[in-house]
């Protein structure tokens, strides 16, 4: 196994020094033999952790695979991601989720994690095999109907106490279906404007607020995925300063991006949930800061062309997001990398129980890292991405820094900015 010396590196922003990777490690003492990689002005970060990636994969292979997957999410930085279980079939039995994971070990580039559905074929009607799926190979402690909310409360309740026996997580889709039947974009003055039905913010916050009461009244661990607006990030704060044992996420896109982009009529900036309006996005970038909101996670969504460039009432909601997270939250947050590291690796790792990862990247770790060049500008061009899809709502956008370089437990999956495999 080859051994490397980082040279002149920084690691989350302090004074340069190098860096050993050895069998794996970070290590201490000679670099005898080591490869140098000059890496002065670089930034190293522990691997990011991302607990909502779309791999597609059982399924919707011309979309993305698990390997094509694998590979943007090293070449954004990643040493891991949590698969979501919408797929076909959904990966809601102890197989599936098996045959995901066995599909991320053989990619070998980031450590994939299934998620498992919390209800058969995500119907929201019956508990999936939640017990089963925790104790197959692939070891799952998430749970989600992702792209569904689990409406029905009872359910909701049921999946809550099930996965407290094993100190399990329900990640909900926030999204109280009968407020948004045939919704198009966020509900307000742009949606009014441009005649298209509305997906109100109420939408998201009363399933937030009814669910962290479920959660609070069962015990059990709650997550609330991508939060998109500043009425959810205040039932969030009431929630935690309660003691409820909920954590929540933000996507990169809604860090950054506003409605008004629907008044294009350019489906790739169609998402569920919507884009919402600067106001919301200014709440949720002060609670990503303060911790009321404890992790960014990318919600990957490839989608084939087909799926994508038509009308916008039939296009399909999401963006691909694995390759421009880090440099989207860059843009947002500036050069804080104690707290990039804090909000992309070492909490998304905390909740997911996932070791050797979002380390401090002491002697002895795991070398799970990447290396980033603040000073580096890039044109996000689609045609570059490694996803199989191309629906990134950053094209010809200029964002900051570069990710250089990844390794997984001291192996490079990216070099010099490219994939190694
Ligand atoms: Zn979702």
């Amino acid at each position: 196994m080859t051994s490397y010396l980082l040279r002149g590196v920084s690691v989350l922003g302090a004074e340069p020094t190098d860096l050993l990777i050895r069998d794996g490690v970070i290590a201490s003492g000679p670099a005898t033999g080591a490869d140098i990689i000059d890496a002065a002005g670089l930034v190293a970060l522990p691997g990011l952790v991302d607990l909502h990636t779309h791999l597609r994969e059982p399924g919707r292979e011309d979309a993305e695979t698990v390997e094509t997957g694998s590979r943007a999410a090293a070449l954004g930085g990643y040493t891991a991601v949590f698969a979501m279980a919408n797929t076909s079939p959904v990966a809601d039995t102890a197989g599936v989720v098996e045959q995901v994971w066995r599909l991320g070990r053989e990619a070998g580039l980031v450590d994939v994690q299934p998620i498992g559905a919390v209800t058969v074929g995500l119907a929201g009607k019956q508990l999936a095999e939640l017990g089963a799926m925790a104790t197959s190979a692939a070891g799952v402690r998430i749970f989600s109907d992702d792209g569904h909310c689990v409406a029905d409360p009872r359910l909701m309740r049921r999946a809550l106490e099930y996965v407290k026996a094993f100190d399990g997580i329900i990640a909900q889709h926030a999204e109280e279906p009968r407020l948004t039947e045939g919704a198009q974009m966020h509900e307000g003055e742009v949606s009014t404007r441009l005649g298209l039905t509305g997906w109100p913010a109420v939408a998201e916050e009363a399933i937030i607020a009814r669910d962290v009461l479920l959660a609070e009244h069962v015990g059990s661990r709650l997550h609330i995925c991508h939060v998109s607006t500043a009425g959810s990030v205040e039932v969030l704060r009431q929630a935690k300063a309660r003691g409820v044992r909920v954590t929540a996420e933000v996507t990169p896109h809604h860090l950054l991006l506003t409605d008004e982009l629907a008044a294009s009529y350019d489906p790739v900036y169609k998402v569920n949930p919507p884009l919402r309006t600067a106001k919301d996005v200014h709440a949720l970038r002060e609670a990503l800061v303060e911790g009321v909101i404890d992790i960014v996670a990318t919600d990957h969504a490839p989608h084939a062309v087909e799926d994508k460039e038509c009308e916008w009432a039939y296009a399909r909601p999401g963006m691909v997001g694995l390759e421009t997270a880090l440099p989207v939250v860059l843009s947002v947050l500036g050069e804080r990398w104690d707290l990039i590291a804090e909000r992309m690796s070492r909490t998304p790792a905390r909740i997911a129980g996932l070791t050797g990862h979002g380390t401090d990247l002491a002697v002895g770790d795991p070398a799970n890292l990447t290396l980033v060049d603040p000073s580096a500008r890039r044109v996000v061009d689609p045609s570059e991405l490694a996803s199989r899809s191309r629906n990134t709502p950053y094209a010809g956008t200029t964002l900051p820094g570069r990710i250089v370089a990844t390794f997984l437990r001291g192996e490079p999956t990216v070099l010099d900015g490219k994939a190694v495999k």
